[in-house]
């Protein structure tokens, strides 16, 4: 018998991949679809895609500026492969998604890490970003709606970021992978919708692992500013990785393309949860939180409890029974990240848990 441990770690929607997306693999695989497809995926996907940006975020690509990858954490990885030389600077805002300072030190780039404010809501300010450039900045990585924090950069706020990146020149990585999961009717702008000037230093990665519950397919893509760095990154992934799985892929031309009412319902649903756990945490004596606006994280600040993330997350796990991330790899050691990516039922019952725990502390 295991232990009755309630779980805020998830990083993926609890919920099903819907089943007509689910058919439309059933399908390929049936008919054969199981063999090597273009290495940077199938025209239909790409068409697909470019179909996608256009609907939901105004923005103009042809196919062949498109990448098909093994997840948005692949096409992210390519991207740093392929701008980053030696040295090369690369501004990550903080609190930051853990992989990018990762790749971009595997791609053999510097990671600048600039700090926000939590009464900032997470979101860097021009001025600082500003006094980060220098002459070795390659790139700046931008993840609105962001994991950890759940914060929506609004149009006004990117584009005075956009004013800084343009006058100086710098390419910016814009993960759009939460982009669906956003709450009280805020609107996801997506950068290069900025203008044209930013559409040229803009890369954006989505994918279809968070909107259509399909972590497990391994299917996110890119689209670069010209086809130059698109067949660039198109031959990295010819010569590492080939095409990610044929039939993913045609489950993916469904996500995209079919009825988007399983995003509503599950956005609807995260909604009600986020509420509740937000207005639970800033009950509870010695922890808050800001409502995150978007993505499925609340980054909670527990720097009143006199114990380090680690600390708070090991000792809440060994004496209540409930695991939560610790923010010090996402480089905030005064909080901890809570996913209500799970049942409302153990939101609740893991709710009572901390409240329980923070209270004999
Ligand atoms: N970017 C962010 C901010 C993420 O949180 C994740 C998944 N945890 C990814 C990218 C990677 O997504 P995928 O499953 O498509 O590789």
């Amino acid at each position: 018998m295991g232990e009755d441990i309630v779980s805020f770690g998830a990083g993926e929607p609890d919920f099903d991949t819907p089943a007509p997306i689910k058919s439309a693999a059933i399908k390929a695989i049936e008919g054969g679809f199981t063999k090597y497809t273009p290495s940077s995926g199938i025209p239909e996907l790409k068409k697909a895609i470019c179909e996608k940006f256009q609907r939901d975020n105004d923005l103009t690509y042809e196919p062949g500026q498109i990448i098909v990858s093994c997840g948005a954490k692949h096409s992210l990885y390519n991207i740093f492969q392929a701008i980053c030389d030696e040295g090369d600077e690369v501004i990550i805002p903080s609190p930051y998604w853990v992989s990018y300072v990762e790749m971009v030190r595997l791609a053999g780039g510097a990671p600048v890490i600039l700090r926000t404010e939590q009464k900032d809501g997470f979101k860097l300010k021009k001025d600082r970003l500003k006094g980060a450039i220098t002459g070795k900045t390659a790139a700046f990585v931008l993840n609105s709606p962001s994991n950890p924090t759940g914060s929506v950069y609004t149009k006004s706020e990117l584009e005075d970021i956009a004013e800084i990146l343009i006058n100086k020149k710098v390419a910016v990585i814009s993960d759009e992978i939460y982009e669906k999961l956003i709450y009280d009717g805020e609107r996801h702008v997506s950068f290069a919708s900025l203008g044209k000037e930013v559409y040229d230093l803009t890369f954006v990665v989505n994918g279809v692992s968070k909107a259509y519950a399909m972590t497990g397919w391994r299917i996110g893509y890119l689209a670069a500013p010209s086809k130059e760095f698109s067949s660039a990154i198109g031959r990295l992934q010819d010569h590492s990785t080939s095409n990610p799985t044929s039939f993913s892929q045609k489950a993916a031309v469904e996500a995209i393309k079919g009825d988007q009412g399983c995003v509503e319902a599950m956005v609807s649903e995260f909604g009600n949860r986020r509420d509740y756990m937000v207005q639970r945490i800033n009950g509870i004596k010695g922890i808050s939180c800001v409502n995150p606006k978007g993505a499925f994280y609340v980054f909670c600040d527990i720097s009143g409890m006199k114990m380090d993330s680690f600390e708070f997350a090991r000792r809440l796990l060994d004496e209540a029974k409930v695991a939560v991330i610790p923010g010090e790899p996402f480089g905030w050691d005064t909080h901890i990240r809570l996913s209500f990516a799970t049942g409302i039922e153990d939101i609740k019952k893991g709710l009572d848990r901390i409240d329980e725990w923070v209270k004999g502390l």
